[in-house]
């Protein structure tokens, strides 16, 4: 039908025939399905053939503080535990601004390029506190970022360090059952959180800095003791030479220290992780250390001795949690804490009562 207006006497008018106006919503867009809830045995299968979105996923299960999610994330634990194990573990600690992130992308990328698959893990206990962890961050090492076969994942956010860091060493097993065969653990070098770094790693690697005149200064002696090998970075330029004497310090310090369990004896490097100088010297150090380790036992002995430790943390744990999380407990606790701090009641009276009340719930 022509339009009215279109009619002759309308000169200089045409009015277009209109078009459908275009759906504000794509008609491709298929409704989006809830994510599919997967058993644990699919996770697992997922996990040992590879499958990076489902191992990220079980790992966010892991990290979560929800019952349910524990419950399935500690049956696929278990499934994989059996396919676990086959890993070298590097911790890797130093102070903010040590290099930690850049050395971590070269000591990676030539792992990877040597056909390793690299996982890199983080415990920062303060990440709760700061909203988001600065380690493991991706953005902070660029290449691993980009490369097919490094899976990164920052720290845990939630809990006590403890927590967090039980939930790094399940997240190893994932990993390791994933066909990742070297895992970094990254941490801050300046509390507590080196232990239990620590108490999950092989190897662990102590990134240090020369140039400040007095060089052990502010390292805890702990710290120290722990490592089984100590690597000066930013060797190069004008500081080679700084670098240099800074590892003949540390070697002279580490001569004071007792001998390990193991026989083996701390090296100390140095090398650029930014110009990437030394990098394959420090690998040679680390695999020295797992055959010279494996063939005196002691590699299999920490191992288990860690598997024990955790045993028991795990043990702390789940106690402190249901003792925290009993009703009958948390309606008394501020109460018997007022009464102490008022002098009413001996802090071991008050905590006795509280131990009863728990106690008398679970019978
Ligand atoms: P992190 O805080 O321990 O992770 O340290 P980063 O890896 O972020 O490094 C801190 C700063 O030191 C950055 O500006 C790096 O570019 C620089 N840096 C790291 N490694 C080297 C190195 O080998 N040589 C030099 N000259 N600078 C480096």
């Amino acid at each position: 039908m022509i339009h009215p207006e279109n009619d002759e006497q309308y000169k200089g008018l045409k009015v277009n025939r209109g078009v459908h106006s275009a759906p504000s919503v794509s008609p491709y867009l298929v409704k989006r399905q809830p994510r599919r809830e997967y058993t644990s045995a699919e996770y697992t299968e997922g996990i040992l053939n590879g499958n990076i979105a489902l191992l990220s996923q079980a790992v966010t299960l892991v990290e979560s503080s929800k019952a349910e999610h524990q419950q399935i994330a500690q049956e696929i634990v278990e499934r994989c535990l059996p396919h676990a194990g086959r890993s070298i573990r590097v911790g890797i600690t130093g102070v903010p601004g040590a290099g930690k992130s850049t050395s971590i992308d070269a000591l990676g990328m030539y792992r990877i390029n040597q056909g390793s698959k690299l996982a890199v893990l983080a415990i920062d206990p303060s990440s709760e506190r700061t909203k988001g962890s600065i380690l493991g961050d991706k953005t902070r090492m660029e290449e691993l970022a980009r490369a097919k076969n490094a899976f990164i994942r920052p720290s845990p956010s939630a809990g006590s360090l403890g927590g967090v860091a039980r939930k790094t060493r399940e997240t190893i097993v994932l990993c390791e059952a994933a066909g990742f065969d070297t895992i970094f653990v990254e941490t801050v070098g300046v509390g507590q959180s080196e232990t239990a770094v620590h108490s999950m790693v092989d190897f662990f690697l102590l990134i240090q800095l020369a140039g400040t005149g007095d060089e052990l200064q502010g390292i805890k002696r702990g710290i120290m003791e722990m490592a089984d090998g100590i690597v000066i970075n930013k060797a190069d330029g004008d500081n080679i030479e700084k670098a240099r004497m800074a590892a003949s310090q540390f070697r002279n310090a580490l001569h004071l220290f007792p001998a390990p369990e193991s026989g083996w004896k701390p090296i100390v490097l140095t090398y650029s992780g930014y110009y990437k100088l030394g990098i394959d010297e420090i690998w040679k150090m680390i695999d020295d250390y797992i055959s010279f380790t494996k063939q005196n036992n002691s590699f299999f002995r920490k191992r288990s001795e860690q598997s024990k430790y955790w045993m028991y943390e795990s043990i702390h744990d789940a106690l402190r949690n249901s003792f925290y999380n009993n009703p009958s407990v948390a309606a008394e606790l501020k109460n018997a804490e007022r009464q102490m701090l008022d002098n009413r009641v001996s802090s071991f009276v008050a905590a006795k009562r509280l131990i009863d009340i728990f106690l008398s719930t679970i019978k």
